[in-house]
């Protein structure tokens, strides 16, 4: 595990624990064993797994393609979590988004633990028949540690709908006669997936955004006014007026994360930038976000880089360096790109003053610590982009029970996931000196350490 997240995890324990938050009916002997025992169980996976993928290249070489699935920890449910199809995936980073993983489930109260995969790929480099062969060795090889109730993957940066079909499809063939419908989650709705799926995370990211600075706020303007917790001083200041917003990503979680920024009329915040791995489209104005979505899926998911591909998209916007979006002067920034985006050579630079965390891990604790002290909310991962996982649940239950919910079902159960969970977190977030990181790890935690607990396991 990274030493960074080793940090994070022990000041959250410790946090936890100096509270009286820790299994607080224990006699002080027996709490401490337990902590002990609890801070063991976090910091180490359950299991790595590590493979090389035997692929044949249609130019007739053979590739050996590393492939990991790290199991984090399934007391609360089956391992649960994606699968990364990225070139820069390594052993300790798998270990890391595992572990974010079993912390996002207990958050939102999702009877799963936590996993994720990673296969090391650029995928834009292989064919469609080749990555189909990827998707099914990595079956092959796991195949006796994954399934309905064992370990689900689900489609991460790289992956979607598509290899989660082919996942499934050689999931099924070797475990011939066994339930295979909740093998895997994020699967087309052609393949028994969830309708809303691939817009969840999105969705749950702006959602978490909304709710948090707007609807809670407001509801709650009095008792925040009162309080001196500077976060609350922050909201208020952000939540009666329309907001500039700038997205880092504009792949599955940013570009659906922008659209519900731009549709969200009754608010009158403007996404006046967005941003992928080539440029930053800027437009003081406001960006046509439907436009730039239709233009992508054109483009193989690139958006424009140049004034003549503006033109044919038909969308006015300055064209500006990638990293530039991270330090203008907006309010809100959703980071939907990568990990540690913002870190402690750009921090000083950020204007903004709520940045919500649509991918995981994009705040280095360091950055985290800076601009936490100077009143700037951000919503971490584990509060903002569990609307993926939530909707694997329901399409995980759907699978069980072979009925499908409407689309405005599934969108209405995710939104009442995460608002309930807000609920919880929130009074204790504006009440005392944690940032939300904090607040949301402390509480991850100490469901984590009930469950186990009552399993017998903190001995
Ligand atoms: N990869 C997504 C995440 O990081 C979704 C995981 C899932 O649906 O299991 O939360």
């Amino acid at each position: 595990m990274e030493e960074e997240t080793k940090q994070i995890i022990q000041d959250s324990l410790d946090a936890l624990y100096e509270n009286k938050k820790f299994l607080p009916d224990l006699t002080d002997g027996v709490r401490e064993q337990a902590f002990t025992s609890l801070s063991a169980i976090i910091s180490t996976p359950n299991n790595i797994h590590k493979s090389f993928l035997r692929v044949p290249r249609e130019d007739g070489t053979i590739e050996r393609i590393p492939a990991y699935r790290v199991q984090h920890n399934d007391s609360l449910g089956p391992y649960k979590g994606g699968i990364r199809f990225y070139e820069g995936v390594n052993e300790e980073e798998v270990v890391n988004l595992a572990f974010l993983m079993t912390l996002k489930n207990a958050l939102h109260q999702v009877p799963f633990g936590g996993g994720k995969g990673g296969i090391v790929i650029n995928p834009r480099n292989y064919s469609e028949k080749e990555l189909n062969v990827v998707s099914r060795k990595y079956v092959r090889y796991f195949a006796d540690v994954i399934g309905p109730d064992k370990d689900i993957p689900a489609p991460d940066m790289g992956s979607g709908e598509r290899e989660m079909d082919w996942m499934m499809a050689e999931y099924k063939k070797i475990h011939h006669g066994k339930p295979y419908l909740g093998s895997f989650t994020g699967k087309s709705v052609d393949n028994g997936g969830s309708l809303g799926r691939r817009e969840a995370t999105g969705k749950g990211v702006y959602f978490t955004f909304r709710y948090l600075i707007h609807d809670y706020v407001l509801a709650h303007k009095q008792t925040l006014q009162e309080t001196g917790n500077p976060f609350a001083q922050t909201a208020l200041a952000h939540a009666e007026r329309p907001l500039k917003m700038a997205v880092q990503g504009f792949g599955n979680v940013g570009s659906v994360a922008a659209l519900e920024a731009s549709q969200c009329h009754s608010l009158n915040n403007r996404v006046i930038a967005v941003s992928d791995r080539n440029v930053t489209l800027y437009n003081e104005e406001g960006l046509d976000i439907p436009t730039l979505i239709a233009f992508t899926a054109t483009n193989r998911g690139d958006l424009p880089t140049d004034q003549e591909q503006l033109g044919q998209a038909g969308v006015t916007a300055e064209i500006r360096g990638r990293d530039e979006l991270l330090t203008l002067p907006v309010d809100v920034l959703i980071l939907a790109a990568l990990e540690d985006q913002i870190h402690k050579d750009n921090m000083q630079d950020i204007q903004a003053k709520i940045i919500v965390e649509g991918a995981n891990a994009p705040t280095t604790r360091d950055a985290d610590a800076y601009l936490s002290d100077k009143g700037v909310i951000i919503i971490p991962d584990i509060l903002a982009n569990a609307g993926g996982v939530i909707v694997s649940y329901l399409e995980w239950l759907q699978g069980r029970e072979t009925q499908y919910h409407e689309e405005s079902e599934v969108f209405r159960l995710l939104l009442e996931k995460m608002k309930d969970t807000m609920d919880t977190i929130l009074p204790q977030y504006f009440g005392d000196p944690y940032p939300l990181r904090e607040n949301c790890f402390i509480h991850a935690v100490r469901r984590l350490s009930t469950v186990l607990h009552k399993q017998g396991m903190l001995y």
